[in-house]
């Protein structure tokens, strides 16, 4: 567990997050979006904790006192978490919290709830969960968390404070990725490029999985260059299962085409993420002019929209691997 100085990155949210609680302004509702794997739900612990401390300095934890002690081994009785159970929270939920909220907390001091994914409220909890928000009891402190925002009800949106955490920059996740594991520069480096800015993604991307993911872009590639129309229908449907990795698919291809095109244009191997697959690198820009490149490279963002504005995940699929072939014909 962390205090929130440690946090990598996201200093603004934490300088405010900080000032709130050393000047006794905490507010009743706080609200933590961004993407996946950037620090929301590590921060949100951090800032519960800072809460909760009995003694907290420049409004940080002291990671010393009883209670910051009872929040490092999960059983502080004023610190309540609310997850999915199953696809959503459910009304039940809310209502154990709201008859929760009413007694007094356990130590005097405040209450703490931590509601994670919380896009994923069902349309009465949260109507339920609104009106404990409208009025809530003196010493609640509500820390909503959310990848999907724009799912969330403009009343609820409109009773919090809300925190934006952006991706994290290479420089960052590099970082994280020294704390968390024990890869080294050059192989921290690849990954972090490779992790659209979440440390998460990067955390499950080190060890064998990568070397795993690379092999299977590869493959992908393979079959647009020479494969044939029903491989690459099957491919299409191979993906088309889950939305995400659809999108995680797109990106580790458009980093390879990148890759390929500094490559090409520069043949400077300080420039490559996968730089240890420069022979890899020197076969494949054989196959491709600068010109498909960038057209593969536009189509494989195209394609990343429109599974974002959630089209169809297969129709998009087909279409991309099929024009990406086209783009190979015209060029070739
Ligand atoms: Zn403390």
């Amino acid at each position: 567990m962390y205090k929130l100085r440690d946090i990598i990155g996201h200093k603004q949210n934490i300088h405010i997050l900080m000032k709130a609680v050393s000047e006794n302004k905490v507010g009743h509702a706080y609200l933590f979006t961004g993407p996946d794997g950037v620090g929301k739900n590590t921060t949100a612990l951090a800032f519960a904790r800072a809460l909760l401390c009995e003694d907290p300095i420049n409004g940080d934890s002291c990671n010393n006192c009883r209670h910051c002690r009872q929040v490092n081994k999960g059983n502080h009785p004023d610190l309540h978490e609310v997850i999915p159970t199953g696809a959503a929270i459910k009304l039940e939920q809310i209502h154990q919290l709201q008859k929760n909220i009413h007694y007094r907390s356990y130590q005097g001091g405040r209450q703490v709830y931590l509601i994670k994914k919380c896009d994923v409220l069902t349309a009465e909890a949260a109507n339920s969960l609104l009106k404990t928000l409208e009025e809530p009891p003196g010493n609640a402190v509500f820390i909503l968390i959310s990848s999907r925002p724009y799912s969330l009800l403009p009343t609820i949106l409109s009773r919090c404070q809300q925190f934006w955490f952006k991706p994290m920059s290479i420089q960052q996740i590099v970082q994280g990725l020294k704390r968390y594991s024990d890869v080294d520069d050059e192989k921290a480096e690849m990954i972090a490029a490779m992790a659209g800015g979440s440390l998460g993604r990067a955390l499950a991307l080190t060890g064998e999985d990568i070397k795993n993911s690379r092999k299977k872009v590869l493959e992908i590639l393979e079959k647009i260059y020479s494969g044939s129309i029903i491989d690459l229908l099957q491919q299409s449907a191979e993906l088309a299962d889950n939305r995400e990795m659809a999108v995680e698919w797109i990106d580790l291809i458009q980093l390879w085409l990148r890759d390929l095109l500094v490559w090409k244009q520069t043949g400077d191997r300080s420039l490559i993420i996968n730089r240890d697959l420069v022979e890899e690198l020197e076969k494949w820009s054989i196959r491709y002019n600068l010109h498909c490149l960038v057209d593969m490279m536009e189509e494989m963002e195209r394609a990343r929209s429109r599974l974002e504005a959630r089209g169809n995940i297969r129709l998009v699929l087909d279409a991309l691997f099929l024009s990406c072939r086209r783009r190979e014909l015209d060029a070739g």
